[in-house]
């Protein structure tokens, strides 16, 4: 059996199998699916005459002499000359006197190390060492040699020599459980081939089939989880039946009403919307959108379309001030329909909370907008037809079923300003369907971004303060500090110190961080958007979706920590009234690589394409934070690779779609069941 220990079967001593079990690798089948992490081609090999001083060079050659000695201070010195068709080299090794016995002469060696220059002489010092002879017909298969991920005491030699006989006695044991006409027409490696060719290669194109299947068997599953929850969810919650028509002419009069037409995108987006509300089985619907790309007005017909249908409709929104402007948004478009629109958040008084919740109960309330507060344990809904969580990431799993769970199954709709490439969205949030407004309303103004470098930081400064007697505002975001929550409120209140004394003195500078209390947040804000402060220093907490039209300017410190997602939300905070607006990106030693990335922040305005540009340069896990964001844990696939994503995608519902409980297809099933739930998001 493949889960049979590796005890029973390993020669080898305890220590290193603590060691893999330290890894998490405790059976046959885990130290055959322990995945190499690159490959060496042994036609890359560095000529001795080539090799860089103080890199780590990988040579391929023979020892010629190899002698100890002992050095002065008493330590034991192995020195060997090695040699390739190109030159010889001295190679050392400190207190390792056995390598002299064992380390063959004219035998090809690999060695590895760093090429150091001492007393005036060039030494490769205590490489590291592989003897390609010994094992040439066991392990080097050809001429790419395997590479693990590094573990102290666990070297790459190490597990070729013994994951190589473990694969040809028990690879056989792995079944096929992927159905045969996937296979056929995605033109894949059957399993066996694939976990062999991906340790032991013998061509480029073996490994690459190799990899193709074993990284398309994991983005299969990971969707045919995520649709079958999406099924299960759907059946389970089908019982409420919510049905609802398009209430056409009266949706027309509220799209009439507005000073604005409706983006094609938008336009789209609304009838994606509206055609799931019609079905009878809840919606689960995530749309994504640019800030200010007009998310409110798309929310707002959803509403109402609820409501006319005899529905009640919520919005939750993260924070107060977020919902209380929601709230002003709705009342505003929809004063001609004469609803009972309420306000619900922790601020609200005890008993007008009371009278709300009531009203919920007997239906006599429409819509309600608010924040937390909407999912307190008191409150009901006669009969609840459309629920909209804004900003959907801030709120936790358990508040987001909660929300379900007392509404009884209403239609379900996110909002999220965050860009996520389709990508990456179908796989962690793949049990949601996807709206996108990737339009903007015409007429923005493109926000002018300019990269700051340390020597024109006075500068810049100096013109901030031009702006500011010239009316205007402008924000001030502290670098990111991930240590330690505390370390960054210090760092931010520094800097509020030394504009509002040495900078600005004659400024009003205002302080706002994640450690004060919401209605300190909320006065402080206020301040600014009153414009009784000029310039607001702040923590990326700053709350997202908050308006303030005349602030012009966006300044952000050490801007090279941030990703590009986060800094085109720190800059949608600007550029939202009149007046021309700018972002700054401070930044003191960047690298040409962060430069980089950062000047793509001067010439994208789309957040959708900045985030596609920061997944292929620093991958999910950094964009997204693996574990908060609940990014799957994929060890082959990659979450960039979106021409895989898709055919995985498509052969998931397809299979799904004829084969709902994979009765026909009872490997997979079984396969499919091993899969723990936490491997997908909620
Ligand atoms: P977000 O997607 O960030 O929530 P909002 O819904 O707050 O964006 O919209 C931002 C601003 O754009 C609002 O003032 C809104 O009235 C306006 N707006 C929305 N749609 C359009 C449109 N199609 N044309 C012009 N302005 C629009
Ligand atoms: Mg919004």
């Amino acid at each position: 059996m493949l889960s049979t220990k590796l005890g029973r079967v390993l020669r080898t001593t305890s220590k290193h199998l603590s060691l893999l079990e330290s890894i998490g690798v405790q059976t046959v089948d885990d130290l055959l699916k322990y995945f190499p992490r690159a490959y060496a081609d042994t036609s890359e090999y560095t000529k001795i005459l080539d090799m860089r001083l103080d890199e780590t060079n990988t040579v391929l050659g023979t020892i010629k002499s190899l002698h100890t000695i002992r050095t002065r201070t008493g330590k034991k010195l192995t020195k060997a000359i090695f040699q390739d068709e190109t030159g010889s080299i001295e190679v050392i090794w400190f207190n390792q006197p056995h390598l002299q016995h064992y380390l063959p002469r004219n035998k090809e060696i690999v060695l590895s190390g760093k090429l150091k220059m001492t007393s005036g002489q060039l030494v490769l010092q205590s490489p590291s060492y592989e003897i390609l002879n010994k094992y040439q017909d066991q392990v080097h298969t050809g001429r790419i040699v395997p590479v693990y991920p590094e573990t102290e005491g666990l070297s790459s030699k190490w597990l070729r020599e013994k994951i190589k006989p473990l694969m040809d006695e028990w690879a056989k044991l792995y079944e096929e459980y992927m159905p045969k006409d996937i296979l056929k027409k995605e033109k894949l490696t059957d399993l066996q081939t694939a976990i062999k060719n991906i340790h032991f290669p013998e061509s480029d194109e073996q490994l690459k089939k190799a990899r193709e299947r074993l990284s398309f068997d994991e983005l299969f599953m990971l969707q045919l989880k995520v649709l079958s929850r999406k099924k299960k969810w759907q059946k389970a919650a089908s019982k409420e039946k919510k049905a609802m028509e398009i209430k056409k002419d009266e949706l027309n009069k509220l799209t009439d009403s507005l000073s604005f037409d409706l983006t094609n995108a938008q336009k789209r987006v609304v009838t994606e919307i509206l055609e799931d509300l019609e079905k009878d089985y809840p919606m689960h619907r995530l749309l994504q959108g640019d800030v200010g790309s007009g998310k409110t007005i798309v929310a707002v017909i959803a509403a109402l379309n609820a409501v006319l249908n005899g529905y009640q409709a919520v919005i939750m929104a993260p924070t107060e001030i977020l919902a209380k402007q929601h709230y002003k948004s709705f009342l505003k478009l929809l004063k001609e329909n004469s609803l009972n629109i309420q306000f619900i958040s922790g601020s609200t008084s005890t008993s007008q909370k009371e009278e709300i919740i009531k009203q919920l109960k007997t239906g006599t309330c429409d819509i309600a907008i608010g924040t937390h507060s909407l999912i307190q344990d008191k409150v009901g809904f006669k009969n609840l037809g459309l629920a909209i969580i804004d900003e959907q990431h801030r709120f936790g799993v358990k508040q987001r079923s909660k929300l379900k769970e007392i509404g009884k199954s209403p239609h379900l709709l996110s909002l999220s300003a965050t860009p996520i490439p389709r990508t990456l969205a179908i796989t962690v949030y793949g049990d949601q369907d996807l709206s996108i407004i990737d339009e903007m309303p015409p007429g923005r103004q493109k926000i002018i971004t300019r990269i700051v470098p340390e020597n024109k930081r006075q500068d810049a400064y100096r013109w901030i303060e031009d702006q500011v007697l010239k009316g205007r505002q402008s924000f001030v975001i502290c670098p990111l500090i991930d240590e330690s929550d505390f370390l960054e409120v210090k760092s931010v209140i520094n800097e509020y110190d030394r504009l509002s004394q040495h900078i600005f003195p004659s400024l009003e500078v205002g302080l706002l961080h994640g450690r004060l209390k919401q209605e300190e947040k909320d006065e402080i804000m206020n301040q600014f958007k009153e414009n009784n402060t000029n310039i607001l220093v702040s923590t990326s907490v700053i709350e997202v979706g908050i308006d303030v039209p005349n602030a012009t300017i966006m300044i952000i410190e050490g801007s090279e920590r941030f990703g590009l997602a986060q800094l085109h939300q720190f800059r949608g905070r600007v550029g939202r009234g009149e007046h021309q607006s700018y972002c700054f990106l401070f930044t003191q030693n960047s690298s040409q690589e962060s430069l980089k990335r950062l000047k793509s922040m001067e010439k994208h305005h789309s957040g959708f394409k900045l985030a596609e540009i920061d997944l292929e340069i620093r991958g999910p896990g950094e964009v997204y934070g693996v574990r908060q964001s609940g990014l799957p844990d994929l060890r082959m696939a990659s979450l960039t690779d979106s021409e895989l994503i898709a055919r995985a995608r498509s052969n998931a519902e397809e299979l799904l779609k004829n084969d709902p409980n994979l009765e026909n297809s009872k490997k997979l099933l079984q396969k499919f069941e091993e899969i723990p739930e936490v491997y997908v998001k909620d």
